[in-house]
């Protein structure tokens, strides 16, 4: 039996990905084809507490599937964290008449959601970040996209690493998980990736194999260092002082979190937009959308944010195998 609902809305929170706008149009687009009509709430949370809000149609999301960022605009809203604050997000969305509400974001973001349903207000997370750390989901998105701007940046750096038999020590995002460098690292073909989840020894994996590789006939090395091992200077250093290698740092940065999403993006983002819409008609509230094996589901939000998640370490294994 589906639950009569005739008005949601849908926020974007914490940092931004691409895809989001994806999500944004999916969900307006699926509560569109159903009747239920739909306002966007800018800037997170902080458009919930304010009342910052637009009524999207069909036609207001055009185009937007192509784009990166958020048309909604992304904040981290402090204030949510407060009792005042939650209380007045929650009033506010009765007050708008919200029947549900989607947030894509992190687990923050889903905290938030959790903190809404609880009064009142189904809520249900979609996970949008670049860095695939959303434990209940295999994917999360924006991922796709990230890694192929860093390996873009990557092939760029290659060209004069080469030219200059130079070693390049490149720093990917990822805040404290490994997903996003170990995916690069395979991607570009990396002598070595250093990950937050895995233990390395920094002369025989690194300096040793720079080393031979240099004997076996390769003259420049890439290095990928997640975020969340520390400075990539600090290794670029490291490998200087051991090898003798002109050794350069590049930091990635905020530039993974832009761009046009991929189709794997754009499709993910669009199938949970859908499902987020079909299963607050459905009744749900406190869920988790996410995907497994390519299959899209859900899980309650505590549940959900309680499992865990480690590397690939069929991947791992192959990133150390081929890098010769
Ligand atoms: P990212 O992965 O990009 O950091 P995130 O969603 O985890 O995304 P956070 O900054 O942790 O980012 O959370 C986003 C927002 O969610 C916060 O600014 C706050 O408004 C809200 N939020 C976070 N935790 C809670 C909580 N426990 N209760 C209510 N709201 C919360």
């Amino acid at each position: 039996m589906e639950k009569q609902i005739r008005r949601i809305g849908i926020l974007t929170s914490g940092g931004d990905a691409p895809g989001m706008n994806a999500v944004v149009r999916s969900v307006v687009r699926t509560a569109s084809a159903y009747g239920i009509t739909c306002v966007g709430i800018r800037r997170g949370y902080s458009g919930l507490i304010k009342g910052d809000v637009v009524d999207l149609g069909a036609r207001s999301v055009d185009g937007i599937i192509a784009r990166g960022g958020t048309m909604l605009y992304t904040a981290r809203c402090l204030e949510m964290l407060t009792e005042e604050g939650l209380h007045q997000a929650a009033d506010n969305a009765h007050y708008m008449g919200l029947d549900g509400l989607v947030v894509c974001g992190g687990d923050g973001s889903f905290r938030g959601a959790q903190a809404l349903s609880r009064l009142g207000v189904p809520a249900i997370g979609i996970p949008g970040t670049i860095d695939n750390d959303i434990v209940c989901s295999d994917y999360t998105i924006g991922f796709d996209t990230a890694c192929n701007t860093a390996i873009d940046a990557i092939d760029h750096l290659r060209d004069t690493m080469q030219s200059h038999e130079r070693c390049s020590v490149v720093e990917v995002m990822g805040r404290r998980a490994g997903h996003l460098a170990l995916e690069v690292g395979v991607g570009c073909g990396a002598t070595a990736i250093l990950l937050p989840e895995r233990e390395i020894d920094f002369d025989s994996m690194i300096v040793d194999k720079m080393k031979a590789n240099r004997i076996r006939g390769r003259k420049h090395h890439i290095i990928i260092v997640a975020e969340g091992v520390g400075h990539a200077q600090d290794v670029a250093d490291r490998i200087h002082a051991a090898t003798g290698i002109d050794t350069r740092v590049t930091v990635l940065g905020h530039i993974q979190r832009g761009g046009s999403p991929t189709v794997r993006d754009r499709v993910m983002a669009t199938r949970m937009g859908y499902h987020a819409v079909r299963i607050l008609m459905e009744g749900a509230s406190n869920r988790v959308v996410c995907s497994h094996n390519n299959e899209i589901m859900d899980y309650d939000i505590e549940e959900g944010l309680a499992m865990t998640k480690d590397l690939s370490q069929e991947l791992y294994e192959v990133s150390q195998t081929v890098a010769i």
